[in-house]
């Protein structure tokens, strides 16, 4: 199988292993698919294989160019992952701004280099580690601006120059009018790689201009065997981390990592809080998501915990008798709630998460936006009440 480092994906490894085989790669391919696929992972494979010192093919992953784009420290292999000059998502910062004082530039242009490394830094221990990007992390122009410059230099020691672009729905506009020139006439050697799960917020000129490859969710099996062969995760772990993963191995990789079990937990807990008899625990639950937000921004990423959560609620209401629910480790839980719930009272519960998700993201008052969250979903179980009596 080609690119063997690629979980899953056989019909775009084949695709792109064909093509390089037969010399005709494109110039620019857009990888899309559900985050955690492996579009970044791919990338790499492919960066390896058009400069591996074993001629093109599968890459050798040995020789000292497949290592130093492992390591993502080949000076013809660069990697432009999204970044931001500040380090939380309460900053305000949303793109170029010409009119600041130049020293306050240069102090979030430092910032800014200083959030790339590390970002870079977390692809090259494996590309399939979730980034977890901040809200104000972009694609600037001067990011692409240097893009440009890089791409038309002659390769220093490989044989093509291969641009990887993390996340490039995430340019802003300016950003994306310079990429265009680059794929209206792209120097000889260049190899540009474009990743993204949200291929739709790319302009159309763009889209147009890149051959795409459609990456697909991972099957529950490939998950759990990867964790547990390349991750070293306890089976028992590994099997719960993949069930919940929905086709993701990042977000399996961060659900069997203690981070990711904090998170779990912390949705279970504000579930719990909200369909217990108990407000004061839930405005504490409040304060306490809101807290952890402000140190890394999770809000967005429980709320899609806990819209599994209310998938497997609802599933259980529809059919109590059903075993296949996602979420076995809270089984007796959920089993307990969905017998105090109708159908659609979860399907207003869905309906207020999502409408959070979008007020969060439009950078509605978080822990207004949790109160008027939970108070909705709080008000499911007290209808019952009301009805039953
Ligand atoms: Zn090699």
């Amino acid at each position: 199988m080609a690119f063997d480092r690629v979980i899953g994906q056989e019909t775009p490894r084949e695709r792109l292993m064909d093509a390089l085989k037969q010399g005709r790669l494109a110039h620019a391919y857009l990888l899309h698919g559900p985050p955690g696929t492996g579009a970044e992972t791919l990338a790499v494979e492919l960066a390896k294989a058009v400069n591996c010192l074993e001629g093109d093919g599968e890459p050798c992953q040995v020789c000292r160019s497949c290592r130093k784009i492992a390591a993502l420290q080949h000076p013809d292999v660069h990697v432009y992952p999204p970044a931001s000059s500040s380090k939380t998502t309460r900053g305000t910062d949303t793109g170029d701004n010409d009119e600041d004082e130049p020293e306050d530039r240069s102090v979030r242009m430092d910032a800014r280099t200083e959030r790339r490394i590390t970002l870079t830094g977390r692809l090259a221990e494996d590309p399939y580690t979730p980034l977890d990007l901040n809200k104000n992390d972009f694609i600037s122009i001067d990011d692409i601006r240097e893009l440009r410059q890089e791409a038309s230099a002659k390769p220093y020691e490989g044989r093509r120059k291969v641009t990887i672009v993390v996340s490039a729905d995430r340019m802003n506009i300016p950003a994306s009018n310079a990429l265009l020139k680059t794929l209206e006439e792209p120097p000889g050697a260049l190899l540009l790689l474009l990743t993204t799960h949200r291929p739709h917020q790319l302009l159309p000129t763009i889209l147009s201009r890149c051959q795409p490859v459609h990456l697909a969710r991972l099957e529950e099996a490939e998950i759990r065997e990867t964790l547990v062969t390349r991750f070293g995760t306890p089976p028992p772990k590994a099997a719960l981390a993949a069930r919940q993963a929905d086709g993701s191995l990042s977000l399996a990789i961060l659900r069997s990592a203690p981070e990711g079990e904090r998170l779990y937990e912390k949705a279970a807990a504000f579930l719990e809080s909200v369909h217990a008899d108990n407000a004061l625990g839930l405005f504490d639950a409040v304060e306490q998501l809101a807290a952890a937000h402000k140190e890394q921004p999770v809000v967005e990423r429980l709320i899609d915990i806990m819209l599994r959560y209310y998938r497997d609620l609802f599933l259980l209401i529809v059919d109590p008798s059903i075993t296949d629910i996602i979420h076995t480790d809270r089984e007796a839980w959920l089993r307990q709630t969905a017998a105090r719930l109708a159908p659609e009272q979860v399907e207003t519960g869905i309906r207020a998460l999502e409408a959070a998700k979008r007020d969060i993201a439009c950078n509605a008052h978080l822990q207004l936006a949790l109160t008027v969250l939970a108070l909705r979903l709080r008000s499911l179980p007290a209808k019952t009440v009301q009805t039953v009596r």
